[in-house]
């Protein structure tokens, strides 16, 4: 019997199952928010990557929560669901006056079967009201935060312009775990001008982090962003399925055992996908990553060096 199930890592699937009994499913959610770095506050047209802040697959916003719930439910009842993790998942999903936030928050805590709330924002659009109001809803369902950190190394940030340092994604985790919230890192690999050593700098340093769980996701290249005129322009090359398995296996190799992986690919709109063509076959790929792993043998943590225990701040 190996350490997480059948697979040589952590996944969300294991992780769930010792947790729940079973698998929980993810209702995505459009609740109508816009995002700081797109609205002019901080910054006009978004990350250079963004397609619409990640929302491709969530509800319709013109319905209301209860209803982009219930849909959400009735399009997954051919699966064995345990219960159901409400995601709100398009654009920043704090960014707005928390009496908003609990008018859209609510449905979720009070919908029955609905066992988890998973909330994706920025790191710089938590201040002490959402912090506050995150700790309330925290004790009646586990809430769960998603960051999309996207690198840790600067540079590469303002190349992609995510519009906030390094030091304030540790400032929000740190108070987010204040309140026992679980925190989910996301992480691109494959952005223009980063090498095979930037991204596994990524991940070691991620894991001196108090993080619960990492999304890995391949870059893409979607129609109407700064990244496709980047790209169509010959400025940087998309990685390859070959290039990208390896790469993955070796940050899995790196990562420590503690931290939940929820995603190894990524989840574009495969109708605006412009790059890599490949990673529509996603199980195809997921398929060429388990088999890597297991040719190299490598399992989750087993390159990881040495293991940062946040709690004492001592490498142990
Ligand atoms: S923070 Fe998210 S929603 Fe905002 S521009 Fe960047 S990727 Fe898009």
């Amino acid at each position: 019997m190996k350490k997480w199930g059948e697979k040589p890592y952590r996944s969300l699937d294991y992780e769930l199952k010792r947790r729940y009994g079973g698998k929980l499913y993810k209702v995505a959610l459009d609740a109508g928010f816009t995002c700081p770095n797109r609205d002019g506050t901080i910054g006009y047209g978004g990350c250079s990557f963004c397609s619409g802040g990640s929302g491709e697959f969530a509800g319709d916003r013109r319905d209301s929560i209860e209803t982009q719930i219930e849909k959400g439910i009735a399009g997954l009842t051919r699966f064995k669901a345990s219960g159901y993790i409400a995601y709100y998942q398009a654009y920043t999903n704090t960014y707005a006056p928390t009496a908003v936030l609990q008018e859209v928050y609510e449905p979720a805590f009070l919908h029955p079967q609905i066992d988890v709330v998973s909330i994706a924002t920025r790191p710089d659009c938590l201040d002490d009201d959402v912090i506050r109001l995150l700790a309330s809803y925290q004790k009646r369902k586990p809430v769960w935060v998603e960051l999309g950190l996207q690198t840790i190394h600067e540079r590469t940030a303002e190349k992609i312009r995510r519009g906030y340092q390094l030091s304030c994604f540790t400032d929000a985790v740190s108070r987010l775990r204040q309140i026992g919230i679980e925190v989910i890192v996301h992480v691109i690999l494959g952005l223009p001008g980063e090498s095979t050593e930037d991204m596994l700098e990524t991940i070691q340093w991620l894991n001196r982090m108090d993080l619960q769980g990492i999304k890995l996701q391949l870059l893409h290249v979607i129609e109407s962003t700064e990244l496709a005129d980047w790209y169509q322009a010959g400025m940087f090359q998309v990685l390859t399925m070959e290039e990208y398995v390896k790469l993955i296996c070796l940050c899995i190799g790196h990562l420590s055992e503690h931290i939940v992986i929820h995603r190894l690919t990524g989840d574009g709109p495969s109708s605006r996908l412009i790059a890599p063509e490949w990673s529509t076959a996603k199980m195809q790929v997921l398929n060429a990553i388990h088999h890597e792993l297991k040719v190299q043998g490598i399992s989750q943590g087993c390159l990881e060096r040495d293991t940062y225990d946040f709690r004492t701040d001592n490498f142990v």
